[in-house]
């Protein structure tokens, strides 16, 4: 089995999903006792919130890149960058290590793929959902994105950052994202991605009319697949 390496942190309520699925999908495959191995970089996502709203991505990249260089030399053999968000900065991992990264949309497209389905609803940080890299890594996989609104998009990402990654799920906020999906299908969405890795904590396939990508779960499905490959 490899090692997984995790950089995480953005947020820990989403980390601590990975981790536990992680430990899950392995004790599921092999049996017995049998656990993931991970090494973990859980950063201070404070640190983090705050490179964003500044819209210093140079040095938010060059800090992940840092620690994804750490976890190769611990032992990581494959990594994650657990966060939609800061796909943003992809490149700068890629380049800091040899190990393979993961990219949670390369996972992701290719279930959406599988699903039959061209056009999907992107539900993420305004980062997420207002820049091209997004938009972009879907469509080179044949996938067509939307996104809300704009004033869904400011709810969207608001809920984010001001309850879910904060611990706060409630169902006042399902219920506003539940209306925010109800109108991307509206708009011709076949499948709604939760492109920010807690939206799963909050929602699930119960709240959609249109299948849902959890990119927390098919994440850590696709590392999990790798590592005991
Ligand atoms: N975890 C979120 C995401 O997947 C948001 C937090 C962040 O900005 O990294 O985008």
């Amino acid at each position: 089995m490899r090692t997984i390496g995790m950089l995480g942190g953005m947020s820990w309520e989403s980390t601590a999903e990975y981790y536990r699925l992680a430990n899950e999908l392995v004790r599921d495959r092999l049996g017995g006792v049998h656990s993931a191995r991970l090494l973990l970089d859980s950063m201070d996502f404070a640190d983090m919130e705050r490179l964003q709203s500044a819209g210093l991505w140079k040095e938010a990249g060059d800090l992940l890149a840092a620690k994804a260089s750490a976890l190769e030399a611990a032992g990581a053999e494959l990594l994650l960058l657990c966060t939609n968000t800061m796909h943003l900065v992809v490149d700068a991992i890629e380049q800091a290590v040899e190990i393979p990264v993961l990219h949670i949309l390369d996972a992701t497209s290719a279930r959406v793929r599988q699903e039959g389905l061209g056009r999907v609803g992107v539900l993420g940080t305004a980062f997420t959902m207002e820049h091209d890299f997004y938009r972009d890594r879907l469509a080179a996989s044949g996938v067509d994105a939307t996104v809300p609104e704009r004033q869904d998009r400011a709810t969207v990402h608001r809920i984010i950052y001001e309850e879910l990654v904060r611990g706060v799920v409630t169902d006042a906020s399902r219920a506003q994202y539940r209306a925010i999906i109800d109108r991307l299908v509206a708009d011709g969405a076949e499948g709604i991605v939760l492109g920010c890795t807690e939206i799963e904590l909050l929602v699930t396939a119960e709240d959609s009319p249109v299948p849902v990508f959890p990119t927390t779960r098919i994440h850590v499905e696709a590392a999990v697949e790798m590592a005991l490959s």
